[in-house]
């Protein structure tokens, strides 16, 4: 275990703010865990579970304790004629577990080629790209209940993956540390290109193999979202709305050209990038906070930005969407 004082966050979030940490824990292994969460070791609440810090907005410095999960290994646990079982600790960088799982040929996370962060935070997220959402490989999620310190597994319905949501974003929230991922994969691939330009950027590699599948995925995130290295930001800020039909219908009445997809809920999802490119903010920037010029979701810091400067663009974009469409966009990246 290494505790850290006064640690400078910036390296730790990729919007690149600069705020402070008053204590910062890094945990390589379970004992270690438990033993902060048994009461053997004191800390200061509140808690926040760190992991790559790809999908958060710090608004101020942190004055409780940040917990930094640095669980480490990726493990065959099983295999059978069709399948395999592949184990990943919180620590490992979830596009390390991509390619280690597609240089196998091991099928099912490759359309989540390239999604910036940790495994620990993926079934947190249910983390979703081109297709695919991480929920519908995950088997079970090994955690550490930050109460009273016990490991607690929980199967693939308790974890209740939803869009961008499971039990560990919503009601059991900051309740249980994951220590590690299951994932249950094929290993004959049946390759999912259903969305966007996917089909046409592995066309242009060759044949479907999931080496073709995750250069594609690659290629098209490296063409359409900035680089945290480069310019800060987290990826998509808001959800796509989810709307009942007949708000779908009226609104397509209104707005013609307005993208709109089945839900698996029986519902329909808007693009919410749309919504906002429409509501003039593409490329758009007050200061140093801004709106990306090829990606009118994603929100940047240019340079100097703080973390409420992006808060108070984030509000204003979502009123001037509830004033011209009466959609309500919900944060998809968490403020601290
Ligand atoms: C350029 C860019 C592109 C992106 N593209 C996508 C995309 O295509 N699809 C997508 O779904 N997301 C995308 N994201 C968002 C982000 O990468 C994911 O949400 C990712 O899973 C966050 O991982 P992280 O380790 O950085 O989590 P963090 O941001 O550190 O934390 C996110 C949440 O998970 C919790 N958490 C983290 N680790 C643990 C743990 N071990 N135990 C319990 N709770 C934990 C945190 O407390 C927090 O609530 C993108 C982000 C960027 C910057």
């Amino acid at each position: 275990m290494r505790i850290c004082r006064n640690t400078s966050l910036k390296p730790f979030n990729s919007f690149g703010l600069e705020y402070m940490a008053n204590i910062m824990i890094h945990v390589r292994t379970e004992k270690e865990a438990k033993a902060l969460f048994s009461g053997e070791i004191k800390w200061k609440r509140p808690l926040l579970i760190l992991g790559g810090g790809s999908n958060l907005l710090f608004t101020g410095d942190f004055t409780g304790t940040i917990l930094c999960p640095e669980f480490g290994r990726i493990r065959i646990e099983e295999q059978t004629k069709n399948d395999v079982i592949v184990s990943a600790g919180a620590g490992i960088k979830w596009d390390t577990l991509a390619e280690w799982c597609v240089a196998r040929g091991f099928s099912g996370i490759e359309n989540l080629s390239g999604i910036p962060g940790n495994t620990g935070a993926v079934p947190v997220q249910n983390i979703g790209a081109y297709g695919a959402e991480a929920g519908n490989s995950i088997l079970k999620v090994r955690t550490i209940s930050t109460p009273d310190g016990k490991v607690r597994v929980f199967d693939n319905e308790e974890c209740k993956f939803g869009y961008r949501s499971s039990i560990f974003k919503t009601s059991e929230k900051g309740k249980y540390l994951v220590t590690r991922v299951y994932f249950r994969l094929k290993l004959k691939h049946d390759p999912e290109l259903n969305y966007g330009s996917l089909k046409e950027e592995v066309k242009k590699l060759g044949n479907p193999t999931l080496r073709n599948v995750r250069s594609a995925v690659l290629n098209i995130r490296y063409s359409k979202l900035p680089d945290p290295g480069v310019i800060g930001n987290a990826g998509s800020f808001f959800k796509n709305p989810v709307v009942i039909k007949a708000t779908a219908e009226n609104l397509m009445k209104d707005y013609p050209g307005m993208p709109v997809y089945d839900d698996p809920s029986g519902n329909k999802k808007l693009a919410a990038g749309w919504l906002v490119e429409q509501c003039g903010w593409k490329g758009k920037r007050t200061g140093d906070a801004g709106v990306h010029e090829k990606q009118a979701l994603v929100l940047v810091n240019h340079g100097t930005a703080s973390g409420k400067d992006i808060l108070k663009l984030s509000e204003k974009i979502r009123k001037s969407v509830m004033d011209k469409y009466g959609i309500n966009l919900e944060n998809e990246v968490e403020v601290i």
